[in-house]
């Protein structure tokens, strides 16, 4: 359903990207991992339109998407959350997530129609907290929110970039339930970019693992974390061998 290929990517002399890979099917809980400066938030930003990569391919549903801009993919069914947050702080929880539903209701009428802002908001734990300023809540409930929000586009795809960040494991572990949650009820196809390991293994199916700006594996992650490449990156060359 969505697939990036041959992705690349210059800042400058930096190359963040060359030859970055990426799928996702409905329904599948892909999980994009690599050590700090990979390249994992610049994919998410060329995928989603944030950025326009230099070369490669980006199709969603057999449509070529690449250099479109954010509005537009979204539109498209791709959403995602940021790895700083991004929240109408004035607003209280349910206009933030009703902003994004009336959008989507407004272009895409029929995705719109299966969106419940009311059971988003349960399902989030946000129920109680809808009426209350979004930028006075903990940072955490702000997290729950954005993916919330994300949600309330209908989207095809789910981009999640660190969305465990700053959470505490009991915080963890349900994001990990609630995404899985989401990807069934739903059918969306979900993208999660996280360094805590055991978090990607609980909820993936499939993992793609970077480094400097490559796709260096791709597979189930019992064969991923078997690779020679892999260990290399997380453990160090002398384990590899
Ligand atoms: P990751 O998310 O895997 O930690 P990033 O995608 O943030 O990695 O960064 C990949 C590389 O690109 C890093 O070397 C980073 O410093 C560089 N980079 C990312 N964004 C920019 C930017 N806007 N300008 C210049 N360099 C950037
Ligand atoms: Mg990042």
């Amino acid at each position: 359903m969505l697939s990036a290929t041959g992705i690349e990517k210059a800042f400058g002399g930096v190359r963040a990207l060359s030859g970055a890979t990426l799928e996702c099917s409905a329904g599948e809980i892909v999980g994009l991992i690599g050590p700090n400066g990979a390249g994992k938030s610049t994919l998410v930003n060329v995928v989603t339109g944030f950025l326009k990569p230099d070369m490669g391919s980006i199709v969603l549903d057999g449509r070529e998407i690449a250099g479109r801009d954010p509005q537009r993919i979204s539109d498209a069914g791709i959403a995602r959350t940021f790895q700083n947050l991004r929240v109408f702080r004035e607003l209280t929880v349910r206009q933030n997530v009703e902003v994004a539903f009336l959008r989507c209701r407004q272009l895409r009428p029929q995705k719109a129609a299966k969106v419940d802002v009311d059971v988003l908001l349960a399902e989030f734990g946000l129920a109680e907290l809808a009426d209350t300023a979004a930028g006075s809540l903990p940072y955490g409930t702000q997290r729950w929110m954005e993916i919330a929000r994300a949600m309330a586009t209908a989207p095809d795809i789910l981009m999640l970039d660190e969305p465990a960040a700053g959470l505490n494991d009991e915080e963890t572990k349900r994001l990990g339930q609630t995404i899985s949650a989401i990807c069934e009820r739903t059918g969306a196809g979900i993208v999660v970019i996280d360094h805590d390991l055991r978090f990607i293994n609980s909820i993936c199916a499939r993992i793609f693992v970077m480094d400097q700006g490559r796709s260096i594996a791709v597979g189930e992650p019992e064969a991923v974390w078997k690779d020679p490449k892999v260990i290399e990156v997380y453990v160090g060359p002398e384990a590899a061998v």
